[in-house]
């Protein structure tokens, strides 16, 4: 059994998640600020990839008051679990998400990973090991089903996102579209890795809404052709 995973991410015009030079761009406005912190606020956790965290040092925290006391009073953390995966454990120990608002995080490695890396993260987060060389998503996503993670939002990168894609392990998927065009043959898309080459292993995805926002465009997309 694993968590029902939602993936969320805004691209460009053009399909691109950041710059070349994988510099965070602002590609949407505040409506869909305030839909993605209401989308963290039901989540039980948040995930990204090592890439993520540092390019953008992001903090995953819900930033509406009002949402984080609706989740207390329901008897919840304030903040959704927050997940970096990072086989190699280079989270820097300073990351602002090891230290901003209140609550669990975990870091994923392999089984490859310095002990030393580990030993300084541990004071900030749990460590959980999956996998050998690179984490094994699979096992990975198995393991915070055992610990109650039932609804799992991932924020990124398109490395990250193309693994769990590939391994079908993506249950839907929220892209918002800005009104701009970053360009650039190596600047991250939603799905990087190597991409499917069968027409028979592209997933297939169901259009749940379309809706315009912000000037750009919300498409919510569920998978099909990958169940729980
Ligand atoms: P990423 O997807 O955040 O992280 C990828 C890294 O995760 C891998 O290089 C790998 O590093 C680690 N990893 C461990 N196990 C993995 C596995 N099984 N499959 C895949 N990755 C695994 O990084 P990214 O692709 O470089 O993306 C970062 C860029 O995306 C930044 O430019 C950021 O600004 C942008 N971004 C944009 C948005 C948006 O919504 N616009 C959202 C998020 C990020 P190790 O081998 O060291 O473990």
């Amino acid at each position: 059994m694993r968590p029902y995973v939602v993936v969320n991410v805004a691209v460009s015009a053009d399909g691109k998640l950041s710059t070349r030079e994988r510099r965070q761009v602002k590609i949407s406005g505040k409506q869909d600020f305030e839909r993605v912190d209401e989308l963290k606020a039901t989540s039980d956790a948040v995930m990204v990839g090592i890439g993520t965290v540092l390019a953008d040092n992001p903090s995953l925290t819900i930033k509406s008051p009002e949402r984080i006391s609706a989740r207390v009073k329901s008897g919840r953390s304030e903040h959704p679990v927050r997940i970096v995966v990072d086989s190699s454990a280079r989270t820097p120990p300073d990351a602002k998400i090891l230290h901003k608002g209140s609550g669990k995080r975990l870091i994923a490695v392999s089984e490859s990973a310095s002990e030393g890396l580990i030993t300084s993260l541990s004071d900030y987060a749990d460590i959980i090991r999956a996998g050998y060389g690179k984490v094994d998503l699979t096992m990975l996503l198995e393991e915070l089903y055992q610990i109650n993670i039932r609804f799992l939002m991932v924020e990124g990168g398109g490395t990250l996102i193309w693994s769990l894609l590939s391994a079908g392990l993506v249950d839907e998927l929220f892209v918002f579209t800005g009104k701009i065009i970053i360009g650039g043959l190596n600047a991250p898309t939603l799905a990087d890795g190597q991409g499917f080459t069968i027409e028979s292993e592209f997933p297939r995805l169901e259009c749940i809404s379309a809706d315009i926002s912000d000037e750009g465009v919300l498409i919510h997309w569920k998978v099909q052709n990958f169940g729980l």
